[in-house]
């Protein structure tokens, strides 16, 4: 199929897009640089660097069978403090494609969402039937295009899937070409909130210590608890869904590994792959972290056969190996 990423110099766009490649699609990705790499654009896509609302219509009308949507700003704290800034790039960027969609008749998307819809969880695992209450501008803007695809499912005749993502950590290795070395696409972002690669980047500068926060959490050792998902697994439901987009309905899946990991535990597991010490200390509770996160993926597993093949090591050992020493 002709593809376009929107996002694909980003952490997860590009993955997706490499892994497409390797199935054999024909990747073109639109993506203005403002937070991605255009090193990061696997070999063999077509890198188009520009805005959605410039560019999208542009690319849709040289012929274009599906989309799979990343471009978006993602910082929840950014979110707090500008919001207008979240809600006319994720949500005016994703209408402007979604129009050019529709006068170009590209009518199969895939979106990339966020567990951050929910905010903070009645239970958990959450499935997707839970209640959508997010707590960030970040959260809200992705739930207001998850319900632009359910509008445009309806009335348009789109077929839609918004991936809702819990955590997601590791790198993918892409093989080299005979002779060549195998390349890593791995997370680089220039303000960097994440656990794993924060942890990760003090174990390799050797200096600092890993800030903690909070542990008077109601969890067994009171830090908080994630659901991380490999980003090598997280892409392969994106080819799967590609494939499943069927025209008027607009889908949900939640996308975790059913499994939480405290802080404390990320911690071990990041010093068990290093062999180093890695100084931490427990700060105060960041605003707005709910105490438990952890995804039911039971949906995309019946619908689409979809299950995670890596663990939390896996994850670790892969962000290491791909550039924190
Ligand atoms: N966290 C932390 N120290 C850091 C970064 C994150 O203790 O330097 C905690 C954060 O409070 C949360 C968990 O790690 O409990 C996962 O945070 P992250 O930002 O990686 O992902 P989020 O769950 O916010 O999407």
């Amino acid at each position: 199929m002709r593809l376009l990423v929107t996002g694909g110099a980003g952490y997860i766009g590009s993955v997706v897009a490499a892994q497409l490649i390797a199935a054999g699609h024909d990747v073109t990705v639109l993506d203005n640089l403002s937070t991605g790499h255009a090193d990061a654009v696997p070999p063999g896509a077509t890198l188009v660097v520009g805005d959605l609302r410039g560019k999208a219509a542009e690319v849709l009308a040289g012929g274009i069978d599906a989309v799979l949507h990343f471009a978006a700003r993602s910082l929840v704290g950014e979110s707090v403090a500008n919001p207008a800034l979240y809600w006319d790039n994720n949500l005016g960027g994703s209408l402007a494609l979604l129009e050019a969609m529709r006068a170009t008749q590209v009518r199969s998307i895939v979106f990339s969402s966020t567990a951050s819809t929910y905010g903070e969880p009645e239970s958990v695992p959450i499935d997707e039937g839970a209640p959508t209450r997010p707590t960030s501008p970040y959260g809200a803007s992705k739930l207001a295009v998850d319900t632009a695809l359910a509008e445009y499912a309806r009335l348009f005749g789109f077929g839609a899937i918004s991936l809702r993502y819990f955590n997601v950590a590791g790198a993918h290795r892409m093989a080299g070409a005979s002779g060549e070395a195998e390349t890593w696409l791995g997370e680089r972002h220039t303000v960097e909130t994440h656990l794993v690669p924060n942890i990760l980047r003090i174990a390799s500068e050797n200096s600092g210590s890993v800030s903690i926060f909070g542990d008077d959490y109601p969890t067994a050792d009171g830090s908080c608890v994630r659901d991380y998902l490999h980003v090598t697994d997280l892409a392969a439901a994106h080819l799967l869904a590609i494939d499943a987009c069927r025209s008027g309905q607009h889908t949900i899946y939640n996308l975790g590994s059913g499994t939480g990991y405290s802080n404390f535990e990320v911690l071990g597991a990041c010093r068990e792959v290093t062999g180093l010490e890695i100084p931490a200390k427990v700060v105060g509770r960041r605003a707005g972290d709910p105490a438990v996160l952890i995804a039911s993926s039971e949906r995309i597993g019946r619908d689409l056969g979809w299950k995670p093949e890596c663990g939390l090591r896996d994850m670790v050992a892969d962000a290491w190996a791909c550039g924190y020493r």
